[in-house]
């Protein structure tokens, strides 16, 4: 299927963290790419919004950690825009890194697996659910793509590497 959107969870999915037992980076130096993660993404003809032909693309994560106050927005943001910048190789356009900071459990409605921050970057670029792939790592992730209606794919089979990694 060509999709014409596809979005992807960050940590777990584009990175990891590489401080023993934190499961999320929360400054600069703290993450990496996943191997092999620049080389699938290369081949894709990107497109920045309101631009075609071509695929869309977008950042979709949860940052709890903001919320709970381990570091702030502007620092999750920041990392995010760095970890977009590393894999695509580009800078991403104003409103493509969608970002949840709010404290978990507290009804925020954007939080995956709620759908807000999906259905933002489908708006963002006028595509609708079904010309759309979400890439992510967990079962939060794969409910806020059917709850979005849009696929989804896991990360280890998108990018074709050991789901253990
Ligand atoms: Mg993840
Ligand atoms: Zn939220």
């Amino acid at each position: 299927m060509d999709y014409r959107l596809i979005i992807f969870d960050a940590d777990g999915t584009l990175r990891y963290c590489t401080v023993e037992g934190q499961p999320c980076p929360n400054r600069a130096g703290e993450w990496e790419l996943y191997p092999g993660v620049i080389e699938k993404l290369a081949p894709f003809d990107w497109v920045h919004p309101g631009e075609e032909p071509g695929v869309g693309y977008g950042i979709a994560s949860n940052q709890g950690g903001v919320g709970v106050g381990y570091f702030p927005e502007s620092t999750a943001m920041t990392l995010l825009e760095d970890t977009f910048r590393e894999a695509f190789g580009f800078s991403p356009a104003e409103g493509t890194i969608e970002m949840c900071p709010h404290i978990p459990h507290t009804g925020c409605g954007c939080r995956k697996p709620d759908p807000e921050m999906l259905i933002r970057l489908m708006k963002l670029y006028g595509i609708s659910p079904e010309n759309v792939l979400f890439v992510g790592d967990r079962d939060a992730d794969k409910n806020a793509a059917i709850n979005a209606g849009c696929d989804f794919q896991w990360a280890s089979e998108f990018f074709d590497r050991d789901p253990e990694l």
